[in-house]
């Protein structure tokens, strides 16, 4: 199978046609249309194997994976997703991984609505790279850079279960929906667009907390005190991270939640619009830098950051 047969057959007729996509895959360029005031959102991220996904994942793991990280950045800016292109180099045009990995992708871009407009495909060692593009009403994109003294820091969901999970891979015991959390990420989309009109500034958790967290506040000049204690957990992390509990909540990654900086006032109005819980885990304060306490209010030393390449 030569690479137009492989494009053809796997990834041409991938996603439906939708009436925002003038062209897709096929020519020199997709054409898309943007709805008039509304401004383009665009993200892309790149998965290399043994590095974001450990190598005897599944290929539908991989293929869902590869878009989950980055509608879950289009869902951090509040961002309505509507296409993404898909770069694979592969080392063979193994049949049986192309047809896992193109429905894993399927799966999530039809339950998204996104469609597939375009792509690269190249040999070598194997790595996936996704642009997924989207849009927000003009000025409405949910930024990092815009959280203000004395906003409630929120997470989404639950966090600590996908590092956990990559911790203990291999482990025969380990609860089933620990490993769904690392495969199987949940871009919080709908939490993003409601966060849109209530928060003022919002990341995705994808390098563990304290990292993330550490750019939005930055990026904002302000600073925050986390209460460790107040971390979210799933029953089956809560059951199995022992002492690793903070460390895997801070320094993980993969969570793929949303970590927003609302008025606390707004917190109650933002959870009856949600389906998933959100845990208010601290504040936004003048003094610089990420503190993090325990329930008592005693200051507590972590590592620093998340996940960092070339270190
Ligand atoms: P070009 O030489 O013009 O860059 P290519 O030969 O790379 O075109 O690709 C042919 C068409 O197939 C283009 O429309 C391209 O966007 C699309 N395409 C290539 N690889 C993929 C892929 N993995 N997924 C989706 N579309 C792809
Ligand atoms: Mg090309």
């Amino acid at each position: 199978m030569d690479e137009f047969a492989l494009i053809r057959r796997y990834f041409a007729g991938l996603t439906a046609p939708a009436a925002d996509v003038v062209l897709g895959v096929g020519d020199d360029c997709a054409l898309l249309r943007v709805p008039p005031d509304a401004e383009l959102a665009v993200t892309t991220d790149t998965l290399i194997a043994g590095r974001h996904f450990p190598t005897a994942t599944e290929p539908y793991d991989i293929g869902w994976k590869a878009l989950a990280v980055n509608l879950s950045d289009l869902a951090a800016m509040g961002a309505h997703p509507r296409w993404f292109t898909l770069c694979v180099t592969l080392e063979t045009a193994n049949q049986h991984w192309l047809e896992g990995f193109s429905r894993g992708l399927r799966d999530l871009a039809l339950r998204e609505g996104v469609s597939l407009v375009g792509g690269d495909t190249t040999r070598g060692p194997l790595s996936i790279t996704i642009t997924a593009m989207g849009h927000v009403p003009r000025g409405s994109g949910l930024r990092r850079d815009r959280a203000q003294i004395g906003d409630a820091v929120c997470v989404t969901g639950t966090l600590g279960d996908a590092a956990l999970a990559l911790r203990a891979l291999g482990v025969p015991t380990l609860d089933p929906s620990l490993r769904q959390r690392l495969d199987r990420p949940e871009p919080r989309v709908a939490a993003g667009r409601v966060m849109r009109d209530l928060a003022h500034a919002a990341i995705d958790l994808s390098d563990g907390l304290a990292g993330d967290l550490s750019h939005l506040l930055s990026a904002s000049g302000v600073g925050a005190v986390i209460d460790l204690d107040a971390l979210p957990m799933s029953d089956a992390f809560a059951s199995r991270a022992g002492p690793l509990r903070h460390e895997l909540q801070t320094a993980g990654g993969d969570d793929y939640e949303l970590c927003v900086c609302l008025p606390s006032a707004r917190v109650e109005a933002a959870r009856a619009q949600l389906d998933i819980p959100l845990t208010v885990i601290g504040q936004i304060t003048t003094e610089p830098g990420l503190r993090f306490v325990d329930a008592s209010g005693a200051t507590i030393a972590l590592p620093p950051h998340g996940y960092r390449h070339f270190e």
